[in-house]
């Protein structure tokens, strides 16, 4: 088992990542602390799936528990949801020193993280993600949050799990094009911050081929590392932790203009090669760097190039989002692989340039 560390001023957390640690988080909870209750929030695939298994644990080291379950989806994500888990956790006689277990995705992770923060004004969460996007990225940070109608994340808290469990075993029955997503995060990530851990993926992802065991663990524990240090830096998202939407600002609008039709990875995956080269005409990025990294993400099976959609759309889709400042466009940029910044000097015309592929 590995250990990444979270050092924060108000709770540091441990991210412990490796296989077969479901099973032995009854007992660390145990060894914590806690006994009595426990509650396991999960949605009904990983429920099916893992739920048995980190249940049986905890039952093994003395608690008594309750699963609540809510279908899978983002829909989820919903004020309605969370009230009925309020009333699920009342029933259940849920108290202030209860832990909440997150089980699943970064839909359950935001969903029941958002209600551990705001049960009783706060109980204790274990976040245990099972994508790979929620290893690396989601459930590291405290982020918590439920949607409304059409706004994103509109509601919630930052609030600290006490540990993530990441169980690179579970990551056996994702399906591939989520396993693929998270990829685009993780490289994401090693483009920002972790040049060893990009190097690492140049020589280790090979096109269609699945990651073994032992290459998954290494890269979620180093992409686990890079965002660990970025929110102890940044834990209330004021200023470095925006690197983090490096290849995001293109990434949103393409997902907002398709309606959602092109997943968040590949969304990502395109404004990701598409910054890289804006990065390399403003001067700043070697063009050779911007190609390695178009072919990490060519080789780790997600898009590179932009989709026939109506650019001009596109612009006006980024000037909506909330990274926008007079008419110039927020951008993260590379200055080379594994060093980033942001930047309001990104011009709509080069950014047209780029996605119209004229540059
Ligand atoms: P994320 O936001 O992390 O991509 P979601 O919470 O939206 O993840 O989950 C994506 C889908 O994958 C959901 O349908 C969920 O039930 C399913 N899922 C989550 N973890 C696993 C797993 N380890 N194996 C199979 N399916 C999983
Ligand atoms: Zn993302």
């Amino acid at each position: 088992m590995k250990k990444v560390k979270v050092e924060l001023d108000s709770h540091s957390y441990e991210i412990r990542i490796g296989a077969d640690l479901l099973a032995r988080t009854g007992l660390w909870l145990k060894e914590k602390g806690f006994s009595g209750k426990a509650v396991i929030i999960t949605d009904t695939t990983v429920k099916d799936l893992y739920g048995d298994t980190l249940s049986q644990g905890l039952t093994n080291a003395g608690f008594n528990v309750t699963t609540l379950t809510v279908s899978p989806g983002e829909e989820q994500k919903s004020l309605q949801t969370a009230g009925r888990l309020y009333r699920d956790l009342a029933r259940a006689y849920a108290e202030r020193t209860t832990p909440i277990l997150a089980l699943g995705g970064g839909v359950v992770g935001d969903l029941a993280g958002f209600v551990a923060a705001t049960y009783m004004r706060g109980v204790p969460l274990v976040q245990v993600p099972t994508t790979l996007l929620a290893q690396v990225d989601s459930s590291i940070g405290g982020k918590t949050a439920v949607d409304h109608g059409q706004l994103k994340n509109i509601i919630g808290a930052f609030y600290q799990p006490m540990m993530v469990i990441a169980d690179v075993d579970t990551l056996k029955t994702l399906p591939a094009a989520e396993m693929t997503n998270g990829m685009a995060e993780v490289i994401k990530s090693a483009a920002v911050m972790g040049g060893g851990l990009f190097n690492f993926l140049d020589v280790r992802v090979v096109k269609a081929k699945p990651l073994d065991a032992a290459v998954l663990e290494k890269i979620v524990q180093e992409t686990a590392r890079i965002k660990a240090g970025i929110v102890e830096k940044d834990e209330k998202d004021s200023g470095l932790r925006g690197i983090l939407n490096y290849g995001h600002t293109i990434g949103h609008a393409l997902e907002t203009v398709t309606d959602f039709q092109l997943q968040h990875g590949q969304a990502v995956a395109i404004g990701m090669v598409a910054a890289a080269k804006i990065s390399s005409l403003m001067g700043f990025l070697e063009a050779d760097d911007a190609l390695r990294l178009k072919d990490v993400i060519r080789r780790a099976g997600l898009p590179t190039e932009m989709p026939d959609l109506n650019v001009a759309e596109i612009i006006q889709a980024m000037q909506h989002d909330k990274k926008v400042k007079q008419d110039k466009i927020r951008f993260v940029l590379l200055k080379s692989i594994g060093e980033a910044f942001i930047t309001d000097e990104v011009s709509p015309s080069l950014v047209e340039e780029v996605l119209l592929g004229r540059e």
